[in-house]
């Protein structure tokens, strides 16, 4: 675990002034850390039986693919709005200063479907707590735990989500 907190670089004042970004590009790069992270990830849910991975839009779709082909399950997309070509659902959410949206497809799920949430970075909430609103309002499925490679704790992120089952690998 080290070695892949050693392998995510701080980028201070991006994208703005004051914030200090994860920038998780050395760990992609390093074949056996990167591979390490996904089985810490999967060894978390080998027997549960996962039909999806959810990921998020886009640093998210990295880890989901390669945590839902460990775990055999497939995977599904949450978009920022216009990217998906089929009929969507969408979830607006407040920023800091305005309003942004995710998006999924309609026939994202079956009734009854295990579903994983993943991010790469959980840092206020908003944009998970948006994909779970998506997902809770148009879909009867069972979300089985909502999964970080990190947390911010201090944007208090976690909050946002009471009450659903959630895990990040590292905590900040
Ligand atoms: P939130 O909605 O404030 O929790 O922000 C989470 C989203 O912003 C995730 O989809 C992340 O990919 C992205 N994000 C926020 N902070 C960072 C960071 O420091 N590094 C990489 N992505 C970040």
């Amino acid at each position: 675990m080290e070695e892949i907190i050693a392998a995510i670089r701080n980028i201070p004042d991006f994208p703005k002034p004051g914030i200090q970004f994860k920038d998780i590009t050395p760990l992609l790069a390093d074949g056996r850390l990167f591979h390490r992270t996904i089985d810490l990830l999967a060894a978390r849910h080998a027997d549960q039986g996962i039909d999806i991975v959810v990921g998020i839009e886009a640093r998210g779709f990295i880890f989901s693919s390669a945590l839902a082909y460990a775990l055999g399950a497939g995977t599904c997309l949450v978009r920022k709005p216009g990217k998906l070509p089929h009929a969507v659902h969408q979830q607006t959410y407040d920023l800091e200063y305005g309003t942004d949206a995710v998006e999924i497809h309609t026939d994202a799920f079956k009734p009854g479907q295990k579903i994983l949430i993943l991010d790469d970075v959980l840092a206020t909430g908003g944009t998970v707590a948006a994909t779970v609103e998506l997902i809770r309002s148009n879909f009867e499925v069972e979300i089985v735990e909502i999964d970080f490679l990190m947390e911010l704790e201090f944007l208090h992120g976690r909050e946002k989500l009471a009450g659903l089952p959630m895990h990040a690998l590292i905590q900040y």
